[in-house]
């Protein structure tokens, strides 16, 4: 069924970059194209996922522009609070320092740092008990693809976050589906083979909450200006997680334009 009626989303994954002078640059530049020519947070919802360290710089420059840009943190501790836990930042210090949104299950994490099952459950349970949007990652693996297990991969992700979010939390899920091999390699799953694995995600949601129709189900995996505005014509894709080319302001905000809802 098609999820049009929901207001896209477009978030830039920054990883690890870039230096604390080019991420200023990039607000700044951003900031200018939303000037010039503005999109509303009715016509897409823009964030950035900057690096831990320039969270509150990037936050200030934004504030300082009025800018609707909202600022995303890549990631939070699978511990609650605070307490003696060195490196780690919790749900509770994101939200002390107003920072709203966070991405959780990034396939990086999943497959570079050890973020298993159990450590992406207590991430979304602790993120969401303080009130946190999230942006929850799905995808499978090439292997996985080939093989013919890539729906029923997503599908026990979906599950896997099920399992922790209460009804009354749904509203505040918005749900990333990246192949895995199309992350970071110019591979984009065709708009049509997208566009089937997020009819089944919101097939699977559908199941189990009466969210589903309004939940934003994005597209990630090289993502760019030229591919964007046939994954923004897909009827269940309502927005894209954009990785490399979010490092440069031009790319970035064309994508947010290519998937900004026109204004009735
Ligand atoms: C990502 O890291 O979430 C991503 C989609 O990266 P890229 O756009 O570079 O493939």
């Amino acid at each position: 069924m098609s999820g049009s009626t929901i207001t896209p989303w477009v978030v830039g994954n920054w990883k690890m970059n870039p230096m604390q002078a080019n991420s200023q640059q990039l607000i700044q530049d951003l900031n200018q194209y939303l000037q010039q020519s503005p999109i509303t947070e009715q016509q897409c919802h823009i964030g950035v996922a900057p690096i831990s360290i320039a969270l509150l710089s990037v936050q200030k420059l934004l504030k300082d522009a009025d800018s609707p840009v909202k600022v995303v943190a890549q990631d939070l501790s699978q511990m609650a609070g605070t307490g003696a836990y060195t490196g780690e930042v919790s749900a509770e210090l994101l939200k002390d320092s107003q920072i709203d949104y966070v991405l959780i299950g990034h396939s990086e994490r999943r497959e570079i740092f050890g973020d298993d099952v159990a450590k992406i459950k207590a991430k979304l349970s602790n993120a969401l008990s303080v009130g946190l949007q999230v942006i929850y990652c799905v995808g499978e693996s090439l292997e996985q693809r080939e093989a013919g297990q890539a729906e029923q991969v997503v599908l026990q992700q979906i599950c896997d976050l099920a399992a922790v979010v209460k009804v009354e939390q749904w509203h505040n899920i918005v749900i990333a589906y990246e192949p895995i091999w199309a992350i970071g390699t110019g591979k984009t799953a065709s708009p049509q083979d997208a566009q089937t694995m997020h009819a089944k995600i919101r097939e699977g949601l559908t199941q189990i909450t009466a969210q589903a129709q309004h939940t934003a189900i994005l597209y990630g995996g090289s993502v760019k200006p030229e591919n964007a505005v046939e994954l923004a014509a897909c009827p269940d894709i309502n927005g894209a997680l954009v990785g490399g080319a979010s490092l440069n302001a031009e790319s970035f905000y064309k994508i947010a334009q290519a998937f900004a809802k026109t204004e009735e």
